[in-house]
Order: structure tokens, then C-alpha cells, then sequence
């Protein structure tokens, strides 16, 4: 599975970085960025076993979203959450 930030939905909130703080960060544009296990950030498609951090857990930070800016899709592309 992968997630991605759409970031011209994200509005900064940052109840993702309250649930997951180290998954998710706000750049300097104030949009949410990913964080994976060695430290890069980018808010485009990041595979799950790079971030190293139970599914359910994205995905309850991805409900926090209050416009629904974190996109979860399955290896093939398709998406599952929203
Ligand atoms: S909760 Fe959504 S809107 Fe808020 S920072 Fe995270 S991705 Fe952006």
C-alpha cells in the first residue's frame, strides 16, 4: 500500500501530526509532508514498508483529516481511502 499528501487539499490542520508525529510534518508551505525511515519527506506516494508504522494507524490519521488530503491506495493504484 501506498500514502500521499494531495497538497492542494491539505489546509495545514495538522491532525495528522498530532496522531503520528513521526509520520507527518508541516514543510515550510504548510502542508503536510511524509516522513519515512531514513528521513526523507515528501508528500507524494510513499510505500508503507518505508514508513514502518502499523497500517490501521495511517489510516486513523488519514480519517482525522478534515479534507481528506491523505490518499491511501492499494500497489496497484487503486485507492482505498477516502
Ligand atoms: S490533517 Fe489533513 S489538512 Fe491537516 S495537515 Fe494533515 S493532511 Fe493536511
Amino acid at each position: 500500500m501506498r500514502i500521499r499528501v494531495d497538497r492542494e487539499l491539505c489546509i495545514g490542520a495538522a491532525s495528522c501530526l498530532a496522531l503520528l508525529p513521526e509520520v507527518f510534518e508541516l514543510d515550510e508551505e504548510g502542508k503536510a509532508v511524509i516522513i519515512d525511515k531514513d528521513g526523507n519527506k515528501t508528500s507524494d506516494n510513499t510505500d508503507y514498508s518505508k514508513i514502518g508504522i502499523d497500517a490501521n494507524l495511517i489510516l486513523e490519521a488519514a480519517r482525522s483529516c478534515p479534507t481528506n488530503a491523505i490518499i491511501i491506495e492499494d500497489d496497484d493504484g487503486k485507492q482505498i481511502y477516502p
